[in-house]
């Protein structure tokens, strides 16, 4: 393609993507109906050997891609968090696109770098970071980046945070190796947070100890506290924590302001991510939601989520810039230059060496729309969440889940998850909304986010409308079923009620016969009171009803004892957390030392509970996997909580499985 045919065919592709964004509302249905594999028979096998004209090309888009695209940008789509998307970022790509400079240093494209500086230190300044996180501030270690991902900014500040509390403990203890000092590092993280700090830490290789947050669902000082206390106890090192303001659930927030001081004192890195909510401090009114900032020493936000900036755009901030490069520092002389003392060389600030010209777009976004736009497109879409809360409330059927503080709604039907589930399926196939589900409070939710760029309150009405209408066709059969499925439940549930009794009945009538032949304590009042008087053993119930317990034979569970259970101080108030070990499966000797202390491992991404028992020699750890069934519920966070149910996700991903499907998810 030359200048002159790029010149025709870039003016076709705007207006084939202005139309696109125009139409896209009325011509087009949010989600695909497609299945696994649709594409590879509409496409040659092989790559074509000759160049092919272009509007063969594009004539393809239209008739085989598009339709297999789910449209992020359509009015109809309330899932996930927004995909920032806007005509000034599409053309700051384009142009970046077009520079193609690959920025890792300064040397390799100084304005490159330099934009990014001096954007980052704008956006940073109108959210609100502390003046320590700007490179421009007067005596400032702090400065900004731009990642490719929330991830990403996760990864990298735990890479750091890793590499500093090696470096110290190593300076205590020079005799101890690096692999060891390694495995007694312990990261934390509440249970609301994203899955991306549970990859972070296997690929760290290091432990995470993942925390139960409030009934608001928000990371406490005094769990975190707690828990810190408890490890350092055990002789493992606190050297990292992931706060996160706007979790992908629900939209809340963890308590900085207690969280911040626990961190302080135990000498932990706390790192903030506000992937979503992060854009909305730049309005006042929601500075308030990140009150204890200032003991961050890393904080992320997602221009490319919701600041209409498109992918990727991920802009992260730190305290202290030497102490994050130290940890990815690699300088090989053909990446050297003359100036690296006097200016930022972005290479040494995350993970892959080649860089996109990112800061151009989020430059293009800032001045087109001004912070004044952004923070009116920030409000519309707090206000449309505001009142689709408020219709919600208005329907006695449904219950909002959430505190809504931005612009997600988490909302259910009244009644069971399967319902709920059952509910958001139908709404999801009819393709005339797209949500998706998460876990909160361990109930099913539906979460309804405020998503596309010029988002009305007519569409707000009319994703309440879809639902409504789908709501009372739902309950409608749902309740006639389900009356029919409770009668049977509750018919066999008796019948086999009735069937234990009689055979435990009969099992401990049996049993204490045999017992009062050969044990006389059951049947002498003067041995069974001589034994309440005296202490248990074991530290076994004492007294009339430890006589008693101790009367009853071990087999049976008299149905008429009333007895309480054994419940050690432990076991009454536990510290509710997971704990996730890296690469356990691969490398289950690591285990070992810990085989006795019946620490709960979770592997969150497989949904899938872990538990260490001692081997049967006592010493050696061993594995047992228990399905999600078991007693603890696994977490929301985006892989797990709205990808697990597929039906309920997406008609996508709710279609039966095709074997050999390319598209397989891993
Ligand atoms: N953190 C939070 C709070 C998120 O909501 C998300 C994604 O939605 C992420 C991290 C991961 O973002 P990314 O896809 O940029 O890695």
């Amino acid at each position: 393609m030359d200048a002159e045919s790029f010149r025709s065919a870039g003016k076709e592709m705007v207006d084939y993507i202005c139309e696109y964004m125009q139409s896209l509302g009325t011509k087009r249905r949010v989600t695909p109906s497609v299945e696994p594999g649709y594409l590879r028979p509409l496409l040659p096998t092989e790559a074509p050997e000759q160049a092919e004209p272009w509007n063969d090309i594009m004539q393809d888009v239209e008739t085989k891609i598009m339709p297999g695209v789910t449209h992020w940008q359509h009015p109809r789509f309330h899932a996930y968090f927004p995909s920032g998307n806007s005509y000034p970022s599409i053309l700051g790509d384009m142009l970046s696109d077009a520079i193609g400079c690959i920025g890792f240093s300064w040397a390799a494209s100084p304005a490159c770098t330099e934009l990014e500086t001096i954007v980052l230190d704008w956006l940073g300044k109108a959210i609100g970071l502390p003046d320590s996180f700007m490179a421009f501030s007067e005596g400032s270690r702090g400065g900004g980046v731009i990642q490719t991902s929330a991830s990403e900014c996760v990864l990298v500040c735990m890479l750091s945070a890793r590499a500093q509390a090696v470096t110290k403990l190593k300076r205590k203890e020079p005799q101890v190796a690096e692999g060891v000092l390694l495995s007694r590092l312990m990261a934390y993280c509440s249970k609301e947070s994203h899955s991306c700090v549970e990859k972070a830490a296997m690929i760290c290789f290091v432990k995470l100890r993942i925390l139960e947050p409030d009934a608001n669902c928000s990371l406490r000082g005094d769990a975190l506290q707690r828990a810190m206390e408890e490890d350092t106890r055990a002789g493992m090192v606190p050297f990292f924590v992931s706060t996160t303001l706007g979790t992908t659930s629900c939209c809340s927030f963890d308590c900085l302001s207690e969280v911040g001081p626990v961190c302080r004192r135990f000498g932990a890195w706390m790192h903030v991510d506000g992937a979503y909510a992060g854009n909305a401090f730049l309005c006042p009114e929601f500075k308030p939601l990140m009150r204890g900032i200032e003991y961050a020493s890393s904080f992320n936000t997602n221009p490319n989520k919701w600041l209409l900036t498109n992918f990727d755009c991920s802009t992260m901030w730190v305290r202290d810039r030497y102490r994050l490069t130290q940890a990815l520092v690699v300088d090989p002389l053909y990446l050297q230059h003359g100036y690296s003392d006097q200016s930022i060389d972005y290479r040494h600030w995350g993970i892959p060496l080649s860089r996109r010209f990112r800061a151009l777009k989020l430059w293009f976004v800032i001045r087109s729309y001004g912070l004044e736009g952004l923070r009116a497109y920030i409000r519309n879409h707090c206000k449309l969440a505001k009142r689709f809360e408020s219709l919600v409330r208005s329907d006695l059927r449904f219950e909002v889940c959430n505190e809504v503080k931005l612009g997600l709604v988490c909302f259910r039907l009244k009644g069971t998850d399967t319902l709920n589930q059952k509910f958001l399926s139908s709404i999801n196939a009819s393709g005339r909304l797209h949500m998706v589900p998460a876990s909160v409070n361990d109930k099913y939710v539906i979460r309804f986010c405020v998503v596309a760029q010029d988002a009305t309150e007519n569409d707000v009405d009319f994703a309440w409308g879809v639902i409504t209408e789908m709501a009372t066709e739902l309950l409608e059969t749902y309740k006639a079923e389900e009356a029919e499925r409770a009668a049977a439940e509750a018919a066999a549930a008796a019948a086999a009620e009735a069937e234990r009794r009689r055979r435990e009945t009969l099992a401990f009538k049996r049993s204490f016969f045999v017992r009062m032949v050969s044990d006389p304590k059951i049947y002498n009042p003067k041995i069974a009171q001589a034994l309440a008087a005296s202490p248990p053993p074991h530290g076994g119930p004492s007294g009339a009803k430890g006589a008693a317990a101790a009367a009853i034979p071990e087999d049976v569970e008299g149905p008429s004892m009333g007895l309480p259970p054994q419940v050690s101080p432990q076991q009454q108030t536990p510290l509710a957390s997971w704990i996730s070990w890296p690469l356990a499966f691969l490398f289950q000797g690591v285990l070992d030392d810990v085989a006795s202390s019946e620490v709960p491992v979770r592997f969150r991404h497989l949904d899938t509970m872990v538990r260490l028992k001692p081997g049967a020699n006592g010493e050696g750890g061993e594995l047992d996997a228990t399905s999600p069934k078991s007693t603890t519920p696994s977490p929301p966070n985006e892989q797990s909580s709205m990808h697990k149910k597929s039906p309920a996700k997406s008609p996508l991903l709710g279609r039966k499985p095709r074997g050999t499907s390319p598209n397989k998810r891993n």
